[in-house]
């Protein structure tokens, strides 16, 4: 195959160089075998060259540096200038060595001494001087690949956490000086762990690349997208009027993700919360904005998910209250403040008591009766629940037993188990300790967990699952119907019992679809072998419903509230009465 035809350009005015040069290059073996194959165009000046290498496609320039209208150095600079990419030989007088290294230096790629020439250093020379630019070139491209990757992320190519962090050093520099405001949007998406966990990592990838590129489209070429890590990503937009122009950005997002992502042919729906910051308004300072877009993104995703907040003064007002619960919580378990109301579980056709379900309070010191739902979270984020949830299960056991020793019946009593002590890699032994210590029989214990906690990591689900089954401890699944558990999963764990959530029996029998929900979670439940419980049950249209569609226990305000220690234990000692007073609602 032929070699590419080498286009030269010679500048040069002394028309024996130029003659020279054409003989040379004629009478080169390389050129008469064919291996090298040439085009000679011609300027005799470098304001002719300098018009030519704009006109015409130039492999290479030999390049007089004495020319009428430029000499020495200046004159390789030009050439450079007007076309960077391409070699440069230089020609240069038989006393011109210093000279040619300078050239070299600004440069040139080679230099050849006029006289000293000969026909194979000619086209050696050039060749020379072409491979060394490829490779300068190759050698470019690889740094700035180095400096991309440094950073870029690179399954999404966005930018990372250090670009992210420049360029919010540079937009609030700028936005200093030309008194503008700059947004911070922080964004995370709704449950990308349980679809990562379901779909595996490599289409939990898929679905970022895809998620990064609709963000993308969202935003101004000049504004900045970042991933930060996992499924955190961060938005720059400059030049912002008020929270609004921000809030507008926000809720564009949002509706982009609406739509459905088609990963390797699962249609996956996102969503995603976002929380947004503005300097100079909610701060002055990098970390401070970045701090408060994360606050407003977890406030957002407490208000539901799927939505935008825009960050206010409040929030850190929340932050300090978060800071003051999680130290008297501390104190809390420290002081014996905590105690456990049980709710009654009944059947349904029978009115039958069939168990408990352990509900922890807080009598703190100055607020009062504090229920679960205003701490379980700090406990839960701080690690804390950990020795509370040991509390309550020691608890627990130790009470059941002491009213079976009193001689009331054995009753099942069930504890919450919230995500983080599911996953505590403790948890076996801890239950194991608990029941030998207590003497409890494990029959009578049953653990709550959520389906979330289930689906996190189904493997080691599946393996404590099984751990507890054996001591003889029974498993429900609690607020069923709304995580994102997959049937075939839940088939593969020992589990007896689903719990429905109380958010589907509102409105029964009235709300055809909560009607169909619970309908077919029952039969579902049935056809695995599971019983089912419903939860939340507060009056006797809620009841009829659930005895007609033959769910097996119901627990809720209709029946009996939550009550404490000494009311629970009447309620026991006299369960032969199939019905529990209405005075002992309250
Ligand atoms: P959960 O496990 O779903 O418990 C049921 C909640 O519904 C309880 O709220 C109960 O008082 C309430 N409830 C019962 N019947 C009705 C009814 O008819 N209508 C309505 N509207 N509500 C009813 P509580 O005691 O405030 O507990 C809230 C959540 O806190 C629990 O939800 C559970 O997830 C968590 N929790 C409670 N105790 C513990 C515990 O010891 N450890 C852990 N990790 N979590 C706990
Ligand atoms: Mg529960
Ligand atoms: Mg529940």
């Amino acid at each position: 195959m032929p070699e590419a035809i080498v286009d030269i350009l010679l500048i040069e005015d002394n028309p024996g160089d130029t003659r020279l040069i054409e003989e040379m290059l004629a009478e080169s073996p390389e050129v008469n075998s064919g291996t090298f194959t040439y085009e000679l165009t011609f300027a005799e000046t470098l304001e002719e060259g300098l018009r030519l290498l704009e006109k015409n496609p130039i492999d290479i320039v030999l390049l007089d540096l004495s020319l009428p209208d430029s000499r020495g150095l200046a004159t390789i600079i030009k050439v450079k200038e007007k076309a960077p990419d391409v070699p440069i030989v230089a020609l240069t007088g038989l006393d011109d060595h210093i000279l040619a290294v300078k050239a070299l230096q600004k440069g040139a790629q080679d230099y050849l001494v006029k006289g000293q020439v000969d026909s194979a250093l000619l086209i050696r020379s050039m060749r020379y001087a072409i491979e060394r630019e490829l490779m300068t070139k190759d050698l470019e491209r690889a740094r700035k690949l180095e400096r991309h990757l440094a950073y870029h992320d690179t399954l999404t190519n966005l930018p990372n956490r250090s670009l992210f962090y420049d360029r919010l050093n540079q937009a609030i520099s700028f936005a200093k000086r030309s008194n503008n405001r700059v947004a911070v949007l922080f964004l995370d998406l709704d449950g990308f762990k349980r679809i990562n966990d379901s779909l595996g990592h490599s289409k939990g990838d898929i679905l970022l690349q895809i998620f990064a590129q609709r963000l993308k489209s969202t935003i101004r070429e000049s504004d900045t997208i970042a991933r930060l890590g996992g499924d955190e990503f961060t938005i720059i937009l400059e030049n912002v009027h008020s929270g609004k122009d921000a809030a507008m950005v926000a809720e564009k997002i949002l509706k982009v993700l609406a739509d459905p992502i088609s990963v390797s042919g699962f249609e996956v729906h996102v969503s995603a919360s976002i929380g947004i910051s503005l300097y100079p308004n909610d701060a002055r300072d990098i970390e401070s904005l970045v701090k408060n877009a994360d606050l407003a993104m977890y406030r957002a995703k407490n208000r539901g998910k799927n939505n935008y907040q825009l960050y206010n003064l409040s929030m850190d007002a929340r932050a300090s209250e978060r800071l003051e619960i999680e130290n008297s919580l501390r104190r809390g378990i420290e002081n014996n403040e905590f105690h456990i109301h049980y709710q009654p579980q009944v059947h349904l056709l029978t009115g039958e008591l069939t168990g408990a379900e352990a509900l922890v309070r807080w009598r703190h010191p100055k607020l009062g009766l504090v229920y679960p739902d205003s701490f379980i979270h700090i406990a839960e984020e701080t690690g804390l629940i950990i020795p509370l949830g040991q509390w309550v299960i020691n608890e627990v056991c130790r009470q059941n037993v002491q009213w079976q020793e009193s001689g009331i019946p054995p009753l099942r009593v069930s504890v919450n188990l919230s995500p983080r002590q599911f996953a505590d890699k403790g948890l076996v032994e801890t239950i194991y300790g608990i029941l030998n210590k207590t003497g409890l029989n494990p029959l009578t214990l049953e653990l709550e967990i959520t389906e979330g906690s289930a689906m996190e990591d189904v493997d080691y689900t599946a393996l404590t699952l099984q751990a507890l089954k054996k001591m003889g401890v029974r498993i429900s699944v609690d607020d069923f119907g709304t995580g994102y558990s997959s049937m075939g999963y839940l088939k593969k764990f020992p589990i007896d019992k689903l719990k429905i959530d109380q958010s589907f029996l509102r409105n029964v029998p009235d709300d055809q679809e909560n009607v169909a929900i619970t309908t077919a979670i029952v039969a579902l439940a049935h056809s695995m072998g599971l019983k089912v419980v419903a939860e939340g049950v507060e009056n006797v249209h809620q009841e009829r419903f659930l005895k007609n569609i033959k769910c097996d226990e119901m627990q809720g305000f209709h029946y009996c509230r939550p009550l404490a220690l000494g009311r629970f234990k009447d309620v026991i000692k006299n369960r032969n009465r199939t019905r529990i007073s209405n005075s002992l609602q309250l």
